[in-house]
């Protein structure tokens, strides 16, 4: 079979998600920063908005400001996949391998979080294309069948139910000849569009009371005796009682302490034209379900509401020094574009309109890390490691009651009080970090782990997860 020639060409550089709606401020923002206000949240991404509304719940008379360097929805919660995975701790192999005791109950509360979700989505409102379509994941190579079956053993343990569809049924089902295997999980979340879902948060923020600053950025933080004095990089000033970072991993420009907690990478993902009816059709995958497969390329595909094809994959790249790109590498959507290609043939000449890269913050764990910074005042997450839309719901309230001085019972469990592993400084960490993807994709063509990938397993570093 020959592959079709990748078609990126005419793509515009620029993200979907933002072109699905008419652009305009958030309702109710605000210009300016106020003096003062009890809880500063800097950062309104998911993590910066639900921490706002958990305040305002759990105390509506709070004067909470959430301040954002850029525009809600410029940032990963604006432009993700839009898979809304059950998952708060990258995957629920991941959970078991790290949290063999707790991991049910982490799988338990994921699974309250994406109920109170959809019911917040309905009850605000918030119409943001959610879809409950759940997931299907898919063995490419016969080596990765064992992984598959202890993935279905390991979420019928964890409480979702599951069905097996071996070569011949996910065939007739996905018109594809990649998948070998596929695993469904029909309850496990869904789909949706991010920045419709960022920005519906925003302005229930705003409903709520919440002042929403946008384009100011927080440059620096001093904890004085009365509480804590945020600056802002145009000059302005604002006193706080308590501060949440949540910029994920940009929480290390303000907190030297987490410097090492997380690294960027660079993702790169594309949208294609609408399929129109034919190529739609052509595919099958009838409960459009969002797809991932269980290679160490990570691929992960599904349809927009207007029936478009989202493409993500493992061209995450990361650059010496943790510093963030200057230029990009459109030689990586061309290889996703072949990857689609492969998975369809069917496509032959289809279009990616959009193509656009985002920084994921990973964790060595692959888990995000929580932590508090002057006596109490400031307290942060970071390193979703590109899992982040559910995630950060669950961190959010953990947040929030710390803020308040209460807690939360996913705020008692290892996967927010344990000490996050830290990477290495460089140059170490740059080598660790190619060393580590050569392996995945060594391990991806043989089957069998590396010597590298078993020592990562062991020190509990997510690289292969
Ligand atoms: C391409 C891509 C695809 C992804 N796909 C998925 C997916 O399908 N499913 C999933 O679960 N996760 C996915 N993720 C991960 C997910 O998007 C993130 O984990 C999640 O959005 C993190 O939310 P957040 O609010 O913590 O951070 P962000 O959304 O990054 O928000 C942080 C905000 O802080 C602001 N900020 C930063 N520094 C400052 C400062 N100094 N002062 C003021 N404001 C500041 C930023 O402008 C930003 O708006 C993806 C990520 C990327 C990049």
């Amino acid at each position: 079979m020959t592959t079709p020639a990748p078609t990126c060409q005419g793509a515009d550089g620029t993200a979907f998600w933002p072109s699905t709606v008419v652009s305009a401020p958030v309702a109710g923002s605000v210009g300016e920063l106020p003096d003062s206000c009890d809880v500063l949240v800097v950062g309104a991404g998911y993590t910066g908005l639900w921490s706002a509304l958990a305040l305002l719940d759990a105390d509506p008379t709070l004067t909470v400001c959430v301040v954002d360097a850029a525009a809600v929805g410029d940032g990963a919660s604006g432009i993700n996949g839009g898979f809304l995975e059950p998952s708060l701790t990258h995957g629920i192999d991941n959970g078991r391998r790290l949290f063999p005791d707790e991991y049910r109950t982490v799988e338990r509360l994921a699974r309250n979080a994406t109920r109170d979700v959809e019911r917040f989505l309905a009850a605000e409102g918030i119409a943001c294309d959610y879809e409950p379509v759940g997931t299907l994941e898919c063995a490419v190579a016969d080596h990765q069948c064992a992984a598959l079956d202890e993935l279905a053993t390991a979420y019928q343990d964890g409480g979702w139910p599951v069905e097996i569809l071996d070569t011949a049924r996910i065939r007739a089902y996905l018109h594809s000849p990649r998948p070998v295997a596929a695993v469904r999980a029909p309850t496990r979340g869904g789909l949706l569009n991010p920045y419709k879902m960022v920005r519906g948060l925003a302005a229930a923020a705003v409903r709520r009371g919440a002042t929403l600053v946008e384009h100011h950025r927080i440059v620096d933080l001093h904890r004085d005796r009365s509480g804590v004095r945020a600056h802002g990089a145009n000059g302005c000033r604002l006193r706080c009682q308590q501060v949440i970072m949540a910029v994920d991993g940009g929480v290390r420009h303000l907190l030297r302490r987490t410097r090492l907690a997380s690294i960027p990478l660079e993702d790169y993902v594309m949208v294609s034209e609408p399929l129109g009816q034919a190529r739609r059709t052509s595919l099958g995958w009838e409960r459009r379900e969002g797809i991932a497969d269980r290679s160490g390329a990570f691929t992960s595909l599904r349809l927009t509401a207007d029936d478009r094809l989202f493409w993500g994959g493992s061209e995450a790249v990361y650059r010496f020094g943790s510093t963030h790109p200057t230029n990009l590498q459109p030689h990586r959507w061309e290889r996703l574009a072949t990857d689609a290609a492969a998975w369809f043939p069917q496509l032959a000449g289809l279009r990616w309109t959009h193509r656009w890269t985002g920084t994921v913050h990973m964790s060595a764990s692959a888990i995000p890390t929580f932590g508090t910074a002057m006596t109490g005042r400031v307290h942060y997450v970071a390193g979703y490691t590109g899992l982040g839309v559910l995630a950060s719901k669950v961190a959010a309230e953990v947040l929030a009651a710390r803020t308040l001085g209460t807690t939360t019972e996913a705020g008692t469990l290892r996967w927010a009080t344990r000490r996050a592993r830290p990477f290495p400084p460089e140059p170490l960490r740059w080598a660790a970090v190619q060393w580590a993807r050569h392996d995945i994709a060594k391990a991806d063509r043989t089957g069998t782990p590396t010597l590298l990938m078993t020592l990562l397993d062991r020190l509990g570093m997510g690289f292969t997860s």
